[in-house]
């Protein structure tokens, strides 16, 4: 095998998803504490305050002190290199998430046992289906009481449609928990509450449901489990490698992430199971991972992560070849060739300068302003990933000033916050109001606060006549300018300089297109 073709297969890249407060931010910081690539851990107390901005993981390094530098890591763990992507946890759905959904090969659910599934798990699990993502799910918080686990099953199968396979099988609940049955290996793992310390890592382990100790630990309880995991053996789907790695079973662990329980069980389904990076489709042909030389796409770009650098890191996923510092890429949609010297890759501790980087690997590249989402790089092949999605807003809003002098400002972070997609950003051929467009309503919160607290300008959003908006294409540059001519009062750039079209109402936007049946009108644009 090639070196490269090894640096593939020992990857995993993965996103963690869940609705807010289902744990993903506890369980994040537990499959770092298990994989060694943190020390210290504890309860992350309180609510998160500053949701907007930040990623879930810098409330972590605010909390707990422990530096994470993104929303993007990388760990070992048994020999293996580890890419975790987090997903926005806002409680609005943004476009943001389903990007980070584009870079990687599999997802693990978190879902609140208490709870069960929820909206924000029905949405991004929607967006998972579109690529068959395999998805391994994690019930979290077995520690209280919660909902019958066959019950919660039964929701996850008929709400989510998709298969599950328990691997392992919680023994009670609250106080009563006593750990899991691993159905796999015919072993039970035990709880030993209070081990939040987290420095204990290593729970007992009691081989075969059958073992006579078993029944000295919990004489009252351990005649019903046995019946119930006979009954839950007989009732489930055996785990199919295969059914999982094309979306359609998900392999699900019971456990308690505050309690470091079950975070370990988890880390492995994810080396053993999980893909390695795959092919991904691009202009002209597929571009296999193996592949010798170097390709990737921006899937996120993230302004002022650190505030006291003002930078703009594009987040690169590596798609093929090897990444070396230095080297020359192609920029494909500005023709032009860059020299990679300060790349950076996101460990738990820090950034760090990139030596060397294989596909599934995701890479930042500090810039100012000249990457957009959907940017290809590639080692001089004229190459565009496809896929990563734009989707036409349905929410539309101007900003105003109190203070006109602030306009440069105004406009500069609009142009910024457009790049980075936190909004999609309009500026009219006629007139100077910029529209801002959104899919959630949050996301002009959002702009409002970052506007507020990056660029210094007290913005406020005001209703505008547009309903929805198109992005449009024509079959050659005459029709294009008749089109420009007739519509310029409508007509708009956005922040990758593509022309939209925004419409008063579904009905305008109806007869428009009636009108000029040979220009094609699109509701997602896929890259610049
Ligand atoms: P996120 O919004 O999904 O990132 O959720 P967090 O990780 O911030 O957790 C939300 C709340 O649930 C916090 O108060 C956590 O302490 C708590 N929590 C997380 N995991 C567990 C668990 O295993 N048991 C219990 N009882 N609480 C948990």
């Amino acid at each position: 095998m090639s070196i490269i073709a090894q640096e593939v297969a020992r990857r995993r890249t993965f996103a963690i998803i869940s609705h807010p407060d289902a744990g993903k931010t506890t369980l994040t910081e537990k499959l770092l504490l298990f994989s060694g690539a943190i020390q210290l851990a504890g309860t992350v107390k309180g609510k998160k305050s500053g949701r907007h901005a930040t990623s879930d993981w810098m409330e972590i390094e605010k909390q707990r002190g422990i530096s994470v530098a993104s929303s993007v890591m990388q760990f070992d763990y048994r020999d293996h290199i580890i890419n975790l992507l987090d997903t926005p946890g806002h409680q609005d759905f943004s476009e943001d998430t389903y990007r980070v959904l584009t870079a990687v090969d599999s997802a693990l659910m978190v879902i609140d046992a208490a709870k069960g599934v929820e909206d924000q798990t029905i949405k991004l699990l929607e967006v998972c289906r579109l690529r068959d993502t395999p998805i391994v799910t994690f019930m979290n918080k077995y520690d209280r009481e919660v909902r019958d686990s066959l019950e919660l099953l039964d929701e996850v199968e008929n709400i989510l449609k998709i298969q599950c396979a328990p691997i392992t099988w919680p023994i009670g609940m609250g106080k009563t928990f006593r750990g899991v049955y691993h159905i796999l290996r015919d072993e039970i793992l035990l709880f030993d509450a209070g081990q939040d310390s987290a420095q204990q890592l290593v729970n007992e382990v009691i081989s075969g449901i059958d073992n006579p100790r078993l029944d000295e630990l919990f004489p009252l309880e351990i005649e019903q489990l046995r019946n119930e995991i006979e009954l839950v053996q007989g009732a489930s789907h055996p785990f199919n490698l295969e059914a999982f790695l094309s979306g359609k079973q998900t392999p699900v662990f019971f456990g308690s992430a505050i309690n470091n329980f079950g975070v370990r069980e988890i880390l492995n389904a994810l080396v053993d199971w999980s893909p390695a990076p795959a092919a991904r489709h691009a202009t002209k042909r597929d571009v296999e991972p193996t592949e010798g030389k170097f390709s990737g796409f921006v899937f996120k770009i993230q302004a002022n992560m650190d505030p006291k650098h003002r930078d703009r890191i594009a987040f690169v996923r590596v798609c093929s070849g090897k990444f070396e510092r230095g080297m020359k890429m192609k920029h494909l949609r500005l023709n032009r060739d860059i020299a990679a010297n300060t790349v950076v890759t996101f460990m738990a501790h820090e950034r760090e300068q990139v030596e060397e980087a294989f596909a599934g690997d995701i890479i930042g590249i500090p810039n100012h302003g000249n990457m957009q989402i959907g940017d290809t790089f590639s080692e001089g092949e004229a190459l565009a990933f496809t896929g990563i999605p734009f989707f036409a807003p349905e929410l539309f809003k101007t900003a105003r000033i109190r203070n006109p002098l602030k306009i440069k400002q105004l406009q500069k972070g609009l142009q910024q916050l457009g790049e980075e997609g936190a909004v999609q950003v309009f500026k009219p051929l006629n007139g100077s109001d910029m529209v801002l467009g959104a899919v959630g309503v949050l996301q002009f919160e959002v702009v409002a606060s970052r506007l507020n607290n990056e660029y210094g300008v007290e913005a406020v959003f005001e209703s505008t006549s547009t309903a929805t908006a198109r992005w449009v294409s024509f079959k050659d540059n005459k029709q294009k300018a008749e089109f420009e001519k007739a519509l310029q009062h409508q007509l708009s750039v956005d922040a990758g300089g593509n022309l939209a079209f925004l419409a008063t109402s579904r009905v305008n936007l109806q007869l428009t297109q009636e009108r000029w049946p040979d220009v094609v009108f699109h509701a997602t644009r896929e890259h610049a």
